[in-house]
């Protein structure tokens, strides 16, 4: 049974496979009553989401935030904040959106730039032109290979190329969690930290989840396909310690064959939680068909 209330998806206004009313419709068909649009660093798909709403459904307009934070063992790691119900329009917090996503589009660019500087012979137009899409890493990588520059892809995702702090990598901005917690309830909205004990990059400990509630932090996604029963479980024991909503979604990005980890609905929230999260937001209201 998928859960009704799903907080937590993409579409292709960020790295999702479905255009926003194509992710509505899946949605309708999945039994998810509450849909969530939470695009990386942006709002650019609500409207259309909201367009799309079918009799009784509901739309919970938010983003997921990129930002970073100094852990409490000294590690600058990479993390992600769900805002929900923010006044899209307020400056500060969009100005800090469009920040990043420019960072994002211009970094595989200016990691070229620095290899064309170098005199190796790679070009933009070309990478660009075989990547289709937006250019990232892997395609740098791809270039370096053909150009003999590298034997193959771990050689250029090394330190003498474009690897992490290597010779020709590129920082990607993220504002400190701090800064991004404060625009976001600046903006009217609510926070909640996504998918804390990840599969994918460093983890947190508690006590910088601490560090975040005392900076505003209103919830923790504790449902979520990266986080085994035993992870959900802990979570669950630090929201409580910490008065912190819990939340679950599927962190959708597109279909996929049957109904797997991914599939919308996969982990869900309470109704009494989301009824907390609008009652705490002042930035934007819930919309319905
Ligand atoms: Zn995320
Ligand atoms: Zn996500």
């Amino acid at each position: 049974m998928p859960s009704t209330i799903d907080l937590h998806t993409h579409s292709t206004a960020s790295d999702g496979l479905l255009a926003p009313g194509e992710l509505v419709a899946a949605a309708a068909e999945a039994g998810v009553r509450v849909l969530a649009l939470t695009d990386h660093d942006t709002t650019g798909g609500i409207e259309a989401a909201a367009a799309a709403l079918r009799p009784g459904m509901t739309l919970v307009p938010g983003a997921e935030v990129s930002c970073q934070m100094r852990v409490a063992d000294g590690r600058v790691i990479s993390m992600h904040v769900l805002a929900y119900l923010f006044d899209p329009a307020e400056p500060a917090f969009a100005r800090l959106r469009r920040r990043v996503r420019d960072s994002r589009v211009n970094r595989a660019q200016r990691m070229v730039e620095r290899l064309v500087a170098d005199g190796h012979p790679v070009s933009w137009e070309r990478i660009r032109e075989r990547a289709g899409g937006t250019v990232g890493r892997p395609h740098i990588a791809d270039a370096l290979v053909e150009a003999g520059l590298a034997a193959d892809w771990d050689e250029a995702f090394g330190q003498a190329w474009i690897g992490h702090r290597g010779r020709y990598w590129v920082e990607r901005y993220e504002p400190d969690v701090a800064e991004a917690l404060r625009l976001i309830h600046g903006a009217g909205g609510v926070s909640v930290f996504a998918h804390p004990f990840g599969q994918r990059g460093p983890i947190v400990a508690e006590v910088d989840i601490e560090t975040m509630a005392g900076l505003g932090l209103s919830g923790i996604e504790v449902g979520h396909p990266d986080h085994p029963p035993a992870t959900q479980e802990r979570l669950a024991g630090i929201a409580a310690d910490l008065g912190l909503f819990v939340t679950g979604s599927s962190d959708f990005h597109g279909a996929r064959e049957g109904n797997g980890r991914d599939a919308l609905g996969a982990f869900g929230t309470d109704a009494e939680v989301l009824a907390a999260i609008v009652e705490r937001a002042t930035g934007d209201t819930l919309r319905t068909a």
